[in-house]
Parts: C-alpha cells; structure tokens; sequence
C-alpha cells in the first residue's frame, strides 16, 4: 500500500513520521520551499519571532518526538505559572484560572464569583445553543464575557455569539472527558494531582521541531511542489503535480478547508461544496519590542471594548525572550484588517501596547495570515453534510483538534488505522 500526502506541516510531517515507523510506504507533496505549514520561526532584530504558534503543551506524545529527533538539548520550557490578564475598564485584571486567581482577582465582583461556584447545578449544551448563551448560563454572565467567552474564540478570531456550541467548545469538552461540570472536573483533577503539561518551545523557535522532523524524514517529502488536482482511479488516485503524476493507494489532505475543496473536486462535487462552506478568519499579527517588564503569559481583549487588538503573548515574560511581545488583531478587533496596510498595522498594534501596558512599542515585523485559523462559526453545520469517499482522509485542524498536541495525536491515529488496513 502507498498513502499520498498532501502538505508538511506538521499533521503532514507526523503522519510521514508514523507510517514510515510501520514501514508503509508514503510520500508527501509541500506546496512551499520550507516544511512546517504555519509554524514558522524567523529571527528578526535579533529576536526568535514566531510567525504561527507561540508555544505548545510538552504532552507525551510530544516527548517522545523530541527525545527521537535528538531535540531535548534545544527544548525551552516556560512558565505557565504567570497569570493571564484580561483589559476590563481601562485596565489589566488577572484572570481567574486557579483557586488563587479566583479569590484575589477582582476581574469578578463578589456575585460574579459566586455565580460561578452555581456551574454544576447547569445542564450540558442544548442543542442550537450559542457558545456565548451556553457559558452565560452555566457561569453567569460576568465570568463569561469578561473571560471565559474571550479566552476560547478569541483563538478563532470568532464572536462567541457566532459560535454553536455542538460544533466548536462542546467538542473541545467532550474529547476532555467533560460531560456535565467542567468545576467539578477541574475539582477532580486538582484532587488527583494530575499535572498539566508544561509549556515549551526551542532555542530557535517552533520551526526546529518541524525542521527536525522534516530531516528525519527528507526522502519521503518533496518540498516546492503543490499537489495540482486529485483523480480517482479504479483501483486508487493520482496526485498531480506540475512535473509527475503519483499514484497511490490512500490519499490525506491536511491542507485548510478551501484548498482540500479545490483539490478534492474532481473526485467529488458534492464534497467539494460541503467543504467550501466552512469559513476562516484572517489573523493579523504585529511582533513588537518594548522595554515593559510585566510578569505574565498575555492579555486578552474581550470584543465589544474600544480597542483594536484581540489580545497579546507576552513572549519577554514567560518565554524568557528579550523584549519581545506578540500582538494580535482579527476582523472583529480591527474590521479593516484585510486592506490595511503592514504599518498601517505596526502602528495600530504598538498604540494599542502602550494603552494596555502603558509602555512605548516599536514594531519589527508584521505577518498575516489569510486563511489563518479555522473560524468554527455556524458554517461548522457542515461537519453534518462531510461524508469522504473511501481512500480519501482528511487529517485537518478544522475537522479535528486545532492545537499541536492535538495535531500530533490526531495524525498518529491515522497513521496507526492505515498501517492496520
Ligand atoms: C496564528 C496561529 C497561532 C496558533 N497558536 C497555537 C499555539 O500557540 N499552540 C498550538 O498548539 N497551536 C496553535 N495554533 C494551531 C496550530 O498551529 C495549527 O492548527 C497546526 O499547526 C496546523 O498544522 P497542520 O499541519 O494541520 O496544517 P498547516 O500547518 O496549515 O499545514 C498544511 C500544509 O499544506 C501545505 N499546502 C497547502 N496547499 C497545498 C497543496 N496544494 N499541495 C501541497 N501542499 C499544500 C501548506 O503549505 C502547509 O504547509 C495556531 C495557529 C495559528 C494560525
């Protein structure tokens, strides 16, 4: 058997990685020169900047890539111990993630707090149930639009209110095992002194872990060469490039949704239009340096205030990285995003910096993502319509886990059901 696939980030690297362990044979298409997808590092001004994610959970899976890859000696970890701030009413208020932060914060008034402590007495989602109306109605509404709303769609760029619950937070739940109270689970958790994994990232950014995947792995990638189109054969699929025509047995798209439609048309219409209709959000972000000297993993900016950023990363602080802050702005923060100008960008991101913080800013770099991430808004109604013909798989993070723990899970699953077959 020969399985095809169709980009290196590193869903694609991973599950090269994996089947080439079962000894199956596999070969994988990059449309771009360099592996890795949208984890990107570059060094700017003499700063590790990362262009994509920021940092990643050192999960057991996780290990055990670096110890093989020979990573361990780059492997930085952070300190998730800091607390993450909300910009509520001019002003930075911890937001409250452990007992501590419960107690101390006063992001919550004393009602806020205690209405909070009522989440177990509340169902599970119903269905047709906003993300915004389930949180309101099991945390109240003040822990769930100073916080709770933001800390989850502000990764998607989405209105908590624009999100259905079944098909985007109700599935992050139930693939954690949370079934009716998610206080009463994290009550469990701290009782059975489980410990989350701790954050991390490498010397020289995310991109050396795909890097070194990707070295490992080399002769089964072919970089610089998109995948064309996709037929079906009697007894398989073409992956058409512009110089050579492959041919395999089974075929795994990780590419984002429109570009599996595109690709995917030939084989299928009907899945081709399922798969256009799931939106993405643009991501902008402004990498910035300032002298600020806050301890903490970042600031959120709940939408509906006047600001024009959905939040930052506090790279100086947590990640031990020189003066360096993240700054993100999506259309809801910023509804001109998309025509923007770079500096138009650099200047909205290093103003913005100076309210929260109240120190000064200089932009270094502005990148944008278009797509950026999946938006797992209403349109998600369409994980109802996606049927795949058989040999076609789809190994993506807007049908599956978005974060890169997950990602690799995800793709060694797969890897472990085709080697099986
Ligand atoms: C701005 C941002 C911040 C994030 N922050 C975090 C974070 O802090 N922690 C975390 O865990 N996760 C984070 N994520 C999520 C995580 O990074 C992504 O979900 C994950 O990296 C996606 O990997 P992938 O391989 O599935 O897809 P991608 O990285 O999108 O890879 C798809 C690949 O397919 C290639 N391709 C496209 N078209 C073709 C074609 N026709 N032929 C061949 N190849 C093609 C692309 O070039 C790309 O390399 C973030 C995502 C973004 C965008």
């Amino acid at each position: 058997m020969k399985v095809g696939v169709v980009g290196a980030g590193i869903s694609g690297l991973t599950l090269v990685r994996s089947l080439a362990e079962q000894d199956v044979d596999v070969v994988a298409f990059e449309a771009r020169e360099e592996p890795g997808g949208v984890v990107q590092s570059r060094h700017v001004d003499g700063h590790v900047v990362e262009l994509g994610p920021q940092r990643l959970r050192l999960t057991p899976g996780l290990e055990s890539m670096i110890e093989e890859l020979g990573l361990r000696d780059r492997l930085q970890t952070g300190d998730d111990e800091q607390p993450i701030y909300v910009y509520h009413d001019g002003e930075l208020k911890v937001a409250p993630l452990s007992v501590r932060e419960a107690l101390t914060t006063d992001l919550l008034g004393p009602a806020g707090k205690l209405r909070m402590l009522l989440e177990p007495l509340f169902g599970p989602p119903r269905p047709n149930e906003t993300v915004d109306e389930f949180l309101v109605r099991k945390f109240g509404k003040q822990a769930s639009r100073r916080y709770l709303g933001p800390l989850y769609s502000g990764l998607y760029g989405t209105d908590p209110r624009n999100m259905l619950v079944e098909y985007s937070l109700g599935r992050v739940l139930e693939k954690a095992g949370i079934d009716r109270s998610v206080l009463l689970w994290v009550v469990r958790k701290l009782l059975s002194g489980r410990e989350t994994p701790p954050i991390c990232t490498f010397e020289g950014g995310l991109g050396e872990l795909t890097q070194g995947l990707y070295d490992a792995y080399a002769d089964a990638i072919e970089l610089g060469t998109p995948v064309e189109t996709i037929r079906k054969r009697d007894d398989g699929f073409e992956l058409v490039t512009a110089d050579t025509v492959e041919y395999v047995d089974e075929v795994v798209l990780t590419t984002p949704a429109e570009t599996c439609a595109e690709l995917l048309a030939p084989v299928d219409s009907g899945l081709e239009a399922t798969l256009r209709r799931f939106n993405y959000n643009p991501i902008g972000m402004v990498f910035l340096e300032s002298d600020f000297d806050g301890t903490g993993i970042g600031t959120l900016v709940p939408p509906g205030s006047d600001v024009q950023i959905s939040g930052l990363t506090w790279n100086a602080s947590f990640l031990d990285r020189d003066g360096l802050f993240t700054c993100y702005i999506d259309p809801l923060s910023y509804p001109p995003l998309s025509d923007a100008s770079d500096e138009e960008l650099g200047r909205v991101g290093a103003a913005e910096f100076e309210r929260i913080t109240g120190t000064a800013a200089a932009p270094i770099h502005v990148h944008r993502w278009e797509p950026g991430m999946p938006a797992y808004d209403r349109s998600w109604t369409a994980m109802d319509d996606l049927e795949l013909p058989a040999g076609v798989h789809l190994c993506t993070n807007f049908v599956d886990r978005p974060g890169i723990p997950g990602r690799i899970r995800t793709a060694t699953r797969l890897a472990r059901e085709l080697a099986d077959e």
